[in-house]
């Protein structure tokens, strides 16, 4: 393999739950406002309907125009250094691993560099491919970037996330190898197997 590319949250560490429902918050309250929707289950009927036809939300507004808006609402409130530790194993682990390493969120620059520093990786890989930055997954457009950006083709890739379908299909697709990290195992663990290149 040459180039490992790692999805960010729920990948590289664990979403404390404080962390997760202060989200969660804000994208109920920026749906409410964006749409005029009146109550939480008028916006969870957007957010699957959404899905169902985007694959994710920040596509669909990536589609369909209000991304950065999107962004905004959901996470310039929220600040990652309030939930998160640094974790020196993880940045170690990734600088050591032989083969480039990226990073694909499908959050936005401002927002992802706060959580990478928080973590303590923001050194520990090659590049940041950013959701405000492409067409977020599971589009295939980020994916090409990143690919572009190394010269490696799909079979040289492997794709690491915490997301089947929106993580995984996507980067299957285009013929890279995937690996899931479910919610018992650690990043640690897939980090030996590359290692290993047992990939
Ligand atoms: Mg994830």
């Amino acid at each position: 393999m040459k180039l490992a590319i790692f999805d960010l949250d729920n990948t590289l560490y664990k979403i404390p739950k404080g962390f997760d429902e202060a989200v969660i918050a804000n994208i109920y309250k920026f749906y409410k406002g964006y749409f005029g929707l009146k109550d939480n289950g008028e916006v969870s009927k957007k957010i699957k309907e959404f899905r169902a036809e985007y694959g994710s939300n920040p596509r669909a507004f990536y589609c369909k125009g209000g991304l950065d808006a999107y962004f905004a609402g959901i996470f310039s409130s929220v600040e990652p250094a309030e939930y998160l530790k640094k974790d020196e194993g993880l940045a170690e682990r990734l600088s050591k691993l032989k083969m480039k390493k990226a990073i694909f969120t499908n959050g936005p620059d401002f927002f992802a560099d706060k959580v990478m520093k928080a973590l303590g990786i923001s050194n520990a890989v090659d590049y940041v491919q950013y959701g405000n930055k492409c067409e977020p997954k599971p589009g295939l457009g980020g994916f090409r970037k990143i690919m572009e950006k190394f010269g490696a083709a799909p079979v040289q890739c492997v794709m690491v996330g915490d997301e089947e379908d929106a993580d995984l299909a996507p980067a299957r697709r285009l013929g890279m190898r995937t690996v899931l990290v479910g919610q018992s195992d650690s990043i640690y663990e897939v980090l030996g197997v590359l290692d290993g290149k047992k990939v």
